[in-house]
């Protein structure tokens, strides 16, 4: 027997600093549903997804946490699982670029292109904060300041390595522009790539850097760690072992036959990727996929007053997870952007799922039952009235194929459902009801509940990628088996046993009554202007360790100061019970230094100590938001300094 077809399919690896959100869901929806199409199809298929997990801004949260950048990811990684284990998205890789195996690829591969000369030593120029130690490009400066801080910023630089991307424009626009591959996907991309990034001259690309330390360490000189790119690119082969051990399916799955991502990584996807890959002398990928992003109301924003909430979690847990599957496939349009509201989505699962769909389910099983016992006869009278349904239906699987695989699922779907309003139309004609009062036309009342009942067949195979859960509740109904239901006999006629017997079974998709579920909604999450301004989003579940590990107690302010040059330090000296420290708490917007004195405040004692300002601080003074500024967090002079808080 020949060997399988391998096909691979890979989402971007997501960067966990913040829980994941419906934003994130197109990508990986997409490529489920493409992976379980592939599979239905006979090929061997290889669907990876991962997160991006190094990096100056996870650092950063993590230190905000007082916790270890790789526990502050672990915790954000489990959410990630736990969506993708709701959305009944079957992956078959989940890569971490903390992960031993992919440590190991992106450090043989440096080390590779630095011995080819790829990669070279040279210098990093920026804008630079010094109190924050922390590198800024000019756009991300908020009006010429330190974005994290606000304080004034200097030119510096640093030692980093650079990769010679410069050299790569020629043959990526080669690569860009060959009407064979079509590498880039959709087409409007391309000259946008050329004209703006590789005909004014590609820039070399810094790979590594000695302030951002939250990375994979360069083995060949310490202190330099590699740097977001050469990281976060290569988990596409990492995964499959490439220069490491741990995998050993690289020969088998590469090149990919398709990265999906959404629009913004693009351009790092179709130029950056490639000349890696070039100057390693390995296969390309066959083609990049950039989708559009779905957004929300006005301006894209959220709206939580009109019950526009889009936790993914909750839409999953009221509506069923295959709604939500259908909705985002059927309303984004290859290359655009995707609207979303709640609203939308209600009158999508009406008018598709419980109307069109649902209704031609329960009816025909319905009628099955009612006229035949639910035991179709094999006498069966099939005329020339059946030929247009049937004919629609025997184009449907090559033109889902095709839209599926190419990311057109609103259009393959909208083609499906067209096909299902065929189907409820054909009811209509044949008027079953009026078969059943005349004995002789019994073979005809068949044939037309039959075309029913292997329409509804041909087009639960076609809906399956989209909706896993459905479908099989659709073929339980309609006595469908498993060799009459793999795709391929989605293109046969009439599959079903001659004498299929049917069974009635739960609703497919309720009716949702829009107005009173928004107001559900609206119940569940609030405007936010009823709970207070600006809240912060909840952080994800903790161990309790990582509470246990703080030690927080009371601590009596000794003395209190401004700090020079800062409008927003003040610098205390506290008795924690045990001895005197030195702590500074950016709060001196809020008080003055001589109101805080004597006062008994909150405070987390065993932090590593911390400099600002050149000023070392022992600690973290509790406070919390309140208006624009800050309150501490204090008792009254009954509880003694040194009093663990707990
Ligand atoms: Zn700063």
């Amino acid at each position: 027997m020949a060997e399988k077809k391998t096909f691979y399919i890979t989402t971007p690896i997501y960067y966990p600093s913040g829980n994941p959100h419906i934003g994130h869901c197109y990508s990986t929806l997409a490529c489920d549903a493409i992976a379980r199409m592939k599979r239905m199809q006979g090929y061997d298929v290889m669907f990876s997804t991962g997160t991006d997990e190094h990096g100056q801004k996870i650092e950063k949260k993590a230190q905000e946490l007082g916790v270890t950048p790789k526990a502050y990811v672990d915790d954000i990684v489990a959410n990630f699982k736990r969506l993708w284990s709701t959305m009944g998205i079957q992956y078959d890789r989940y890569v971490r670029t903390t992960d031993d195996y992919h440590i190991k690829t992106v450090q043989n591969m440096f080390e590779k292109l630095y011995k080819d000369g790829y990669i070279y030593k040279s210098e990093y120029k920026g804008k630079y904060c010094t109190p924050c130690e922390s590198f800024w490009t000019e756009s991300q400066l908020v009006d010429g300041k330190c974005p994290d801080c606000g304080r004034e910023v200097t030119e510096a630089s640093e030692e980093a390595y650079f990769f010679k991307l410069s050299e790569f424009g020629p043959r990526l626009k080669e690569l860009l522009l060959d009407p064979e591959k079509n590498f880039l996907e959709p087409k409007s991309r391309v000259n946008e790539m050329i004209n703006n990034f590789i005909e004014p001259g590609l820039q070399d690309l810094c790979v590594s850097r000695t302030s951002v330390k939250w990375g994979i360490p360069v083995t060949f000189d310490k202190g330099h760690y590699v740097y977001v790119w050469m990281d976060a690119l290569t988990n596409y082969i990492s995964l499959l072992g490439f220069m490491n051990d741990t995998y050993d399916d690289y020969e088998k799955y590469w090149p990919a036959d398709m990265h999906v991502m959404a629009k913004e990584i693009v351009r790092f996807h179709s130029l950056i990727w490639p000349a890696f890959l070039m100057a390693l002398g390995e296969p390309l990928p066959k083609k990049i996929y950039g989708h559009g992003w779905i957004t929300f109301g006005d301006g894209g924003k959220m709206s939580k007053s009109k019950g526009n909430v889009i936790d993914p979690f909750v839409l999953c847990e009221r509506y069923g997870v295959d709604a939500l599957r259908y909705h985002l496939l059927r309303e984004m349009v290859f290359g655009s952007d995707c609207p979303y509201s709640n609203e939308q989505m209600f009158a999508r699962i009406n008018s598709d799922l419980a109307n069109d769909l649902g209704n031609l389910v329960s009816r025909t099983v319905a009628m099955a039952i009612k006229y035949f016992d639910g035991k179709l006869p094999v006498e069966k009278e099939f005329t020339d009235a059946d030929n247009d349904l049937l004919e629609q239906l025997d184009a449907l699987p090559a033109f889902v194929g095709e839209t599926f695989e190419t990311m057109r699922f609103s259009e393959g779907l909208a083609k499906i459902f067209s096909v299902i309003a065929r189907a409820n139309k054909y009811i209509d004609e044949n008027e079953p009801w009026k078969l059943a009062k005349d004995d002789s036309a019994k073979p005809r009342l068949a044939a037309v509940l039959y075309n029913l009942l292997d329409a509804i067949r041909r087009v639960a195979i076609l809906l399956a990628p989209v909706m896993p859960h459905t479908s099989p509740k659709i073929y339980e109904q309609i006595g469908a088996t498993e060799e009459n239901t793999t795709w391929d006999s989605a293109s046969v006629r009439h599959a079903l046993a001659a004498d299929v017997t049917v069974t009635k079974g739960d609703v497919l998709f309720p009716r949702i009554d829009i107005e009173k579920e928004v107001e559900e909604l609206n119940k569940l999450f609030p405007a936010k202007e009823e709970k207070g301004k600006d809240l912060e989003p909840l952080k994800p579940l903790t161990k309790f360790d990582n509470f246990a590990a703080l030690d927080l107690r009371a601590v009596k302010v000794l003395s209190c100061e401004k700090v020079e040059k800062s409008d927003k330090l003040l610098k205390f000296k506290v008795d924690d019970g045990f001895g005197e420290r030195q702590v500074l708490s950016g709060i001196a917007k809020y008080y003055k230094p001589e109101d805080l004195i004597g006062k008994t405040l909150a405070m987390i004692v065993n932090l590593e100590p911390r400099k600002m300002m050149g000023l070392e601080s022992n600690g973290m003074i509790l406070s919390v938001k309140y208006g624009d500024g800050y309150r501490v967090v204090e008792f009254d002079d009954s509880v003694l300094p040194g009093s663990d808080i707990s």
